[in-house]
């Protein structure tokens, strides 16, 4: 599936700066909105469209971090073991330590490919710098400024060099009416008890999509009339038992899965609500750009008040997403499935409808002559027009003058006017503000 790239150094080298620039997401609006989790450790370099790979960060490789930290620390660890490439990040200003060492023993014994890269190398001769590290040995050593994103982009195209290809990829390539769809959530939420009932339904077409490696990552099914692929099914439906007892919950998986969608269902137990976990995943999906459906299952367990109290709690956490459908479901009874599927259908349109650019030029013109940008320092911003910018999610590139002072409060104007005009539910929406023209 997507590619692997675990960043491995002593505290303090600046990986998680490393890391934060290369998972930076293009929607900074998003995630200033509260209620969305980053997680720390684990994001998708996108800054090639094309090839987007996993990064982990490995935090210390010492951890002696405890409950749910322990467990992260320790899949991080795992995941450095079994990276197709890992980034040992050493610190140029301070030079090698004996902690540096270590690590580098603890590396040649996974035998994963290494890149050794000297960070902090702003304002320092690289060449010095790299050669303060030349008794390491390293073929492919980088000199960058993480902070400063120095020397990312050389490092960025030999890391993609470097990757496989995503060997899965034959999952996209298949008819444009077929929804593929993505069922994620935490261990025990119910998304096998979901797919399987989904899949064993009467009169139900389905078959699965074989993959390169053994088992098959998809199943393709028809109901009502539509074609469905959903991704990662033998993940989900053949869970062993050691897997049920620890109840793993795969990161990476999830992050793969919602790669190879284009409508993520996540699945919430209406009895726990939404817990960091959730929201680190639906921040997963927004990074993504990805349709979502919010799926609240075992909704036949709890009493009238019960359901009050947790319509509230949802609302209230999932304010940050309320261009999301939210369905009740029973996946053991079956309950709500009409409801999950109408709801993954209108996400899916939404997400994939095309635009022309006189319409939505049009939709710009009666935005902004509604509410015009306020003036900043004697200047207003003018916004000309628009132009379809690609789908899922719909993206419109807007072309103007002084755009930069436009608020995100503004911006969060335009996304609520378009959506509102063309009905788009259930999918991000994306602007690019272009200068000129
Ligand atoms: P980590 O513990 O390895 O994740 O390190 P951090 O990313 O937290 O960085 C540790 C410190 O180094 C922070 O104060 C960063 O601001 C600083 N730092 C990170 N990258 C650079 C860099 O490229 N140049 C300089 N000058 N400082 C950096
Ligand atoms: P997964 O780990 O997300 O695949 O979760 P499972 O499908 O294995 O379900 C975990 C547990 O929740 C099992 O004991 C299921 O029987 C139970 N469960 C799943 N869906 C429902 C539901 O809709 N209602 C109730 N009451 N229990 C459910």
């Amino acid at each position: 599936m997507l590619p692997l790239v675990a960043l491995v150094g002593r505290p303090n080298v600046g990986k998680s700066t490393l890391f934060n620039a290369l998972t930076r997401s293009r929607d900074a609006l998003v995630h200033d909105e509260p209620g969305v989790t980053r997680d720390r450790h684990y994001g998708v370099c996108r800054l090639n469209e094309a090839r987007p790979f996993v990064v982990v960060d490995t935090g210390g490789i010492a951890g002696q971090e405890e409950g749910l930290a322990g467990a992260t620390a320790r899949q991080s660890r795992a995941a450095a073991g079994e990276a197709d490439l890992v980034l040992f990040v050493v610190d140029g200003r301070e030079g090698a330590s004996s902690l540096d060492d270590d690590i580098l023993q603890w590396l040649r014994k996974t035998a994963r490919p290494v890149f050794l890269v000297v960070n902090k190398t702003d304002g320092l001769d690289s060449r010095t710098a790299l050669a303060e590290f030349s008794r390491y040995g390293f073929a492919d050593v980088f000199a960058v400024s993480s902070a400063h994103r120095q020397g990312l982009d050389e490092l960025l195209a030999k890391v993609l060099a470097k990757l496989p290809a995503d060997g899965d990829a034959t999952i996209l390539d298949d008819d444009p009416e077929r929804v593929r769809i993505a069922f994620v959530g935490r261990p025990n939420v119910g998304k096998s008890t979901l797919v399987n009932r989904i899949l064993g339904e009467e009169r139900m077409i389905a078959s699965e999509v074989a993959g390169t490696t053994r088992d098959s990552i998809a199943t393709d099914l028809e109901r009502d009339g539509r074609k469905y692929r959903l991704i990662d099914t033998a993940g989900i439906r053949r869970k062993s038992k050691v897997e049920q007892a620890v109840e793993t919950f795969s990161i990476i998986k999830t992050l793969q899965s919602i790669e190879h969608a284009q409508v993520v269902v996540i699945m919430l137990d209406a009895a726990e609500g939404v817990t960091e976990q959730d929201a680190s995943v639906l921040g997963a999906v927004l990074d993504a750009g990805r349709a979502l459906v919010v799926a609240v299952n075992k909704w036949d367990g709890l009493s009238t008040y019960q359901r009050e109290q947790v319509e509230a709690l949802l609302s209230r956490k999932l304010a940050f997403v309320t261009w999301a459908e939210a369905v009740r479901i029973s996946a053991k009874h079956g309950s709500g499935l009409r409801e999950l599927f109408r709801a993954i259908h209108r996400a899916h349109a939404s997400a994939t409808r095309q635009f022309g650019t006189s319409e939505i030029t049009k939709a710009l013109e009666i935005a902004y002559e509604a509410n015009p940008p306020p003036v900043v320092r004697g200047h207003i911003a003018k916004l000309r027009f628009a132009h379809p910018g690609g789908e899922n999610p719909p993206t419109f590139v807007v072309h103007g003058s002084r755009l930069r002072t436009l608020s995100d409060t503004y911006k969060r104007y335009l996304e609520n006017f378009f959506r509102k005009r063309f009905k788009l539910v259930g999918t991000p929406v994306r602007f690019v503000f272009k200068e000129g023209e």
